[in-house]
Order: C-alpha cells, then structure tokens, then sequence
C-alpha cells in the first residue's frame, strides 16, 4: 500500500536554462572535486555539477559545491577600493591607483621609519598557486619584509613541520587510492564525513569492496566514530602517548619490518628507548584508551601488510601537533608504512589551496619548497627573480601566530591581510580586536566586504572570487587541478594577481623584477623552477590539467603513458630515499610533556572546537548561502545530557560559557556525541567559541592548540539572550 503517496508532488528541480557547461574546481576545500559551471543565455553562472571523468570526485559534489555558484553575487561583496584615515572614520570608495598608491606609500612610510620587518603580510590557503607564488615575489622580492605568513599556521602548520621533521620535506606521500589498497585505516582527529565528504566518500567505496577495519580516534563520537569499527575516545592532546604506546606493542610483539627500519631510517635505538615507557598499562591511564584496544589496534596495524592513517584538526590543533605527526610517521616508518599502495602518512589538509601555498607562496621560505636558510636556495632564486640574493633574510621570520603578539608589543606597525579574517578565526578574540586596533595601517584585501576583520582595517581592497579568474589549487593527494575562469569578476573587484602585480609598480624594487602579466605565464615561471626537484610540475600546463582533469606531482616533463597522457607520480618515497641529507627518513623520540589547559574544579568541562559540512572557516561565504546557512544559521554547543541535567540545562536553551579569556552565549543541542566532561562548539562563528579559546601554541608549528580549553557552564536570560543572538547573526 503507498499510503500518502499518490498526493505527493514529486521533487521538481528547476530548469536554470544552462546554455553551456564550463569546467573549473571547487573553491572550498582541499579534496579538489571537478566541477562544471553552469552558464545561462545572459552569460550568469547558475549552476554546478561535478565532473564524472574526473578521478578524485567521479561526478560526486557536496552541498558547499552543489551551491557554489551563489557567492558570486552573494551580499556583502566588495565593489569598489575603500579608504580611511582612522578606523574611526567612515570608509570612501576610490580609485583602484588611488588605493594601491595610499598602501604602498603606508608599507614605506612604515618601513623606513620602523624598520622593513616592521610591516608584516598574512595571507590564506584560498588564493590560486600563481597569485601565491606572484605574493612570494612581491613580499620577499620587492618589499622585503620577513614577516610574512598564511592563515595556514592555524591549520596546516603542524603537517608541513611533522613531514619536514620525519621525512626533510613537506609534501603528503599519499593518495586517495591508497584506501584502496590498505588493509588498515586509522584516522586521528578527523570526521571525514563532514569535513571532506567526498574523500569520505572515496574511502567508504573503497571499504565497501574490501572490509579493511576502520579506526577512528577523536574524543568525540563523530560521524566518521559512528561508522567505524572501533572508536577510540582519547582524553584531548594525549595522541602523542597513544602512539608511543602502539609503537611499544608492535616492537614488543616483533611485528615492525626491521628490514625497512634498517634499509631507509635513522634513530631507531632513540624511538625504542623512549616507547618502553609507553607500555598499555601506564599509557591507558593518560590517554583514557584501555590496554586490551591498545594492543588490539597494534596488533591489527603491526599485521596488516599495508596500513594506513590519516588525520586533520584532532592532530594538528595541539601544543603537541608536529609531534603527533611525526608520531603518526613514527609508526608508518617502523611497520614499513609510506611510499606503498595502501601504506601512507596521508594529512588531509584544509583549504582548497593550503598545498598551493605551502608549495609555492614563499611563506616559509621561498618557493618549490626551497629555504631561506639554505645559501644555494637564496642564490638560484635571486637570479631568477632579478633580486640580490643579500635582499633575502638568512632565516624564516615571524609565523602568523607571533605577528600577533608582535604587534602588541609595537615590533609590527602595519599588516596586509588577504583572505584571511583573523577576528573570527584567530584564538582569544578580545586580544586580536585590541592587537587590530594598535596597527597605523591595516590593509584587508578581501573579496567580501563586510568580513568582521574590515572594520579595523584603513584600506580596503575587493578581491575576485573563486573562479572569478584563473589559476590552478593543489589538493590533498598533490593533485594540481586548474580554476579556469567562468565569470568576470563582481562590480569593481580585482583578480588578487593584478592587486600584487599592481602594488609591485609602487616600489623602486618592484620595477627591476618581473610580474608576469597572466595566469599561465606565472605558471610557466614556476614550471622551470621546479624542473628536476622533488615538487616537479615541469611536465605540466594549463590546458593539460583541464584535459587530464588534474595531475599529480612530481610530474616530469616528458613522462607520459602508453596513451600519450602526461603522468605524475602517486606516491612520494616510494623508493625509500627521503629528503634528509643522509637520504633517510628520521624516527625521532617522543616524550610526552602534559602542557595543556585542562579542566578543573572552576572551568570543569573540556571545550573542543570542529566543523560543520554545510559551513566553511569563517562562514563569508556559506554564511550567505541559502542552503547552506539555513541548516546550521546559528551557533550552538553540544552537550552531554547528563551533564545538562545536573546543572539543569535545557535541549534548546541558552547559556553563557565562560572562559578565563572571555564568554560566549550559545544554544544547547543535547547529544551522546560529546562525554560528561566534554562540550563541542562549530568553529565557524563570529563571536563565539574564539572568544573562549587559549591557543597555545606549538613549540615546533607555531600552530595554535585549539582544542584542548576549560570552560564552565552557566545559565543566561533566555529572552536575553535570544534577542542578543539575532542581532549577532543579522547580515
Ligand atoms: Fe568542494 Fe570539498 Fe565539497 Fe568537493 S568535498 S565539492 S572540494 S567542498
């Protein structure tokens, strides 16, 4: 019987008259999904749809793609340069030279008055690889200044430090067909279903032929904890003993592949040391994991043959982030886990570029993952660039997360901000609101107008969108995929290549050095100096990208297949030569310092911070996207029910949560997704869980721990409070 049925109206997807269908990827996160815009009669993009002969997604989108098309006209874009004398000012529109010039006299003025170090640049993971590389240029180049970084410390830092640690480089060995060859997973700190639905995706299929256990470690019951086989809710910040702990079990039980240990490592004698402490017992009373699931997960990983892990956030947000990376290689190395299929250390990273700048912006160092520190490095890039190599610093200057501190103390006068919005993604809100307030010129460089960061900002430049223009974004598996550009840019907005290129001319220095004046020049500039090195995109370009649907490298020019196809290596080290000078891969000792903020009688309840599929950062963008907006419009606090019973908290209700930094006012959704002790808060709100967040910082990353806060649970007016919430959200 279909009861009902009859009178249903079945679902009508409406006809948006797409004339022709362009080929792009999508802007959000690093999984690098294909995409094809939809174009109508009037030349408007109304719609996507993913690529079903591209390999990473195979035709799959998730809501943030499916919608992409909406933030192209979405409110609060930026149309038209703005400026100020003093953020007390109301802002004017002016020219595009009129506002190039006021900035570059601002970094000069403050330069030779303050010192070139004293006017620092901080730009993100969303810019494409050529507008990076041209930011490299201009910041190391021309103007000089050594504190220069990415929004990336807050989320990648942790991965780039642990591979440069373990392996002397950064770069992820792995791919996503590696799931399709373990007979392992482990995944730290990662819900993959709703941070990266479509790896999640790949991995489900994959697992859906071949049953390989899945194991999810993450103080929460994630989604990604909910299908796995086992869960292991760790106590916060205690991987590293964890890890120690499972390395203690393989090397007890004689399951680790000496052979591999004794052929491609060094420090062995060092990691053996240092996990005999680790035994199950003694490391179950740290980590909250009993002995019997420790040994069980070592024995599973020690005899699978091939075994994975991957992590995100979990691992990464910590004051001990690089050493859980490098933790995580500890075990790969030791069970002769990296550079085979199904057998990887595979970091899923966050944005849809954060490779693309880890790769080439010259943040850490300068670009195709070359140093500052290394003489040869400074040499052959000054004479490619047309810079006296003396131009450069002789060592990597301050990370995101000191330039704040820094300018506190008055060493840092100016800042250059580019897609990046430090008032909502940055710990401690209240302290970066008065570190903003201190600088003589803030420049934010943006393609969103009113992202909460511009109202502290003296200069405002509107930057094009996504695929507004054109370039190329690495993913997660190295995979460099192109963005070709689909629509003009919106209102008066500028590629962000042309805003560099143009705050060049502003410079005595700028006008000795080449600023290629398209995309694929750019591009061509960075293929010859990749040649032969590790990061080898020289057998790439613009139109083969398109054609191949992205590739991943090393990718040598020449190196094609029996169909004449281009082709780029899957696997890093798969030879077992690592980038050390010795050619090995280091295991390095871990001893655990417990150096976190943990609760206590006053701030009783861990706060753990994550994310949310519909939303992405800090909400510019899906924020103003009807359908993903009206699925999570506000922000909230996951419960355990329990808890909320004994401090008679109601499901749906207000309370303040309160910090040693500050407080935040949020609705309570009661869940078993969060223990007793433990509340769980979307990180993508303004005004909200950064307001709580400590953010110490990692000796190694400078990445900030994020996750591991204490917090205390108190009742507010709810009339109050639910009025205070709507003026909060209002766009
Ligand atoms: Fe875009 Fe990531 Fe969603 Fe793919 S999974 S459509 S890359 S946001």
């Amino acid at each position: 019987m279909l009861f009902g049925r009859k009178k249903k109206n079945p679902i009508k997807i409406a006809d948006k008259k797409v004339e022709k269908w362009m080929y792009t990827t999508c802007g959000y996160c690093s999984t690098g999904c294909s995409i094809e815009v939809g174009i109508d009669a009037q030349n408007k993009a109304v719609a996507t749809r993913g690529v079903a002969s591209a390999d990473v997604n195979r035709g799959k989108l998730c809501i943030k793609g499916i919608f992409e098309t909406d933030i192209f006209e979405a409110s609060g874009r930026g149309k038209e340069p703005l400026i100020r004398e003093s953020i007390y000012d109301d802002y004017r529109e002016v020219e595009w030279d009129k506002a190039l010039d006021k900035a570059g006299a601002e970094i000069q003025r403050i330069q030779e008055k303050y010192g070139r170090d004293s006017f620092a640049i901080v730009s993100t993971g969303q810019l494409l690889t050529e507008e990076f590389y041209t930011l490299g240029k201009l910041s190391r180049g021309v103007i000089g200044t050594n504190n220069y970084d990415g929004n990336t410390t807050l989320c990648m830092a942790s991965a780039v430090s642990g591979y440069k640690r373990s392996f002397g480089s950064d770069g992820a060995p792995g791919c996503y067909e590696d799931f399709e060859n373990t007979n392992c997973l482990i995944a730290f700190g990662s819900n993959l279903p709703e941070q990266h639905p479509i790896i999640y995706w790949r991995m489900r299929e994959a697992r859906e032929k071949r049953r390989f256990p899945l194991i999810v470690v993450d103080p929460r019951v994630t989604m990604f904890a909910q299908f796995a086989d086992m869960h292991l809710p760790i106590t916060p910040g205690t991987d590293v003993v964890l890890l120690n702990s499972l390395m203690h079990v393989i090397l007890a039980e004689g399951l680790e592949d000496r052979e591999y240990i004794n052929k491609y490592t060094n420090g062995i004698e060092d990691v053996e040391a240092c996990v005999k402490d680790y035994d199950p017992v003694s490391a179950a009373k740290i980590c909250g994991i009993d002995e019997d699931t420790i040994r069980t997960v070592a024995r599973l990983y020690g005899k699978a043959g091939a075994a994975m892990s991957i992590w995100t956030m979990g691992i990464n947000q910590s004051t001990h982030g690089s050493d859980g990376v490098v933790g995580i290689n500890n075990l790969n190395l030791i069970t002769g886990n990296i550079g085979k299929p199904g057998g990887t250390s595979l970091s899923i990273t966050g944005q849809c570029n954060a490779m693309g700048t880890r790769e080439w912006s010259s943040c850490s160092g300068l670009p195709g993952y070359r140093y500052l520190e290394n003489p040869q490095d400074r040499e052959d890039v000054g004479k490619f660039w047309g810079v006296d190599p003396e131009f450069f610093p002789k060592k990597r200057g301050l990370t995101e997360t000191d330039i704040f501190p820094a300018i506190e103390t008055g060493q840092i006068k100016g800042l250059w901000l580019i897609a990046t919005n430090p008032m909502t993604s940055m710990p401690n809100t209240a302290r970066i609101r008065k570190t903003l307030e201190k600088l003589e010129c803030l420049i934010v460089q943006d393609s969103y107008r009113d992202v909460e960061t511009t109202e502290y900002a003296h200069i405002f430049f509107p930057g094009a969108v996504w695929a507004e223009k054109e370039g190329v974004f690495t993913n997660t598996e190295r995979r460099v995929n192109i963005v070709r550009k689909v629509t003009e840019p919106y209102a008066n907005s500028k590629s962000d290549l042309w805003i560099i290129s143009e705050m060049a001319k502003r410079f005595a220095q700028g006008k000795n050095v080449v600023f290629p004046d398209t995309p694929s020049k750019v591009f061509d500039e960075m293929r010859e100096l990749s040649r032969g090195r590790m990061l080898d995109i020289s057998g790439m370009s613009h139109d083969k990208l398109e054609k191949q649907r992205g590739l991943q490298w090393p990718c040598r020019d020449g190196e094609i297949d029996a169909d004449g196809n281009t082709v780029g290596d899957q696997r890093l080290y798969m030879d077992g030569k690592f980038q050390h000078a010795d050619g090995k891969a280091k295991l390095i000792p871990l001893p655990f310092i417990d150096n976190n903020e943990v609760p206590d009688e006053e701030y009783p309840f861990w706060l753990n911070s994550g994310r949310l599929v519909e939303h992405f950062h800090t909400r510019t963008k899906t924020g103003k996207v009807g359908n993903c907006n009206k699925y999570s419009p506000t922000p909230f606090m996951e419960m355990n029910p329990d808890a909320a019973s004994e401090l008679g908290v109601a499901h749906m209700s207000y309370v303040r949560v309160v910090s040693k930094r500050g407080d935040a006012v949020v609705l309570v959704q009661l869940t078993q997704r969060v223990p007793h002790n433990m509340v769980f808060i979307p990180f993508h709100f303004h005004d909200c869980v950064n307001r709580l967040t400590l953010g110490l910082l990692d000796p190694h990353s400078r990445q900030p721990a994020f996750k591991q806060n204490a917090v205390r649970i108190e009742h507010v007016d709810q009339q109050e409070a639910a009025t205070m919430n709507v003026e909060l959200r209002k766009f």
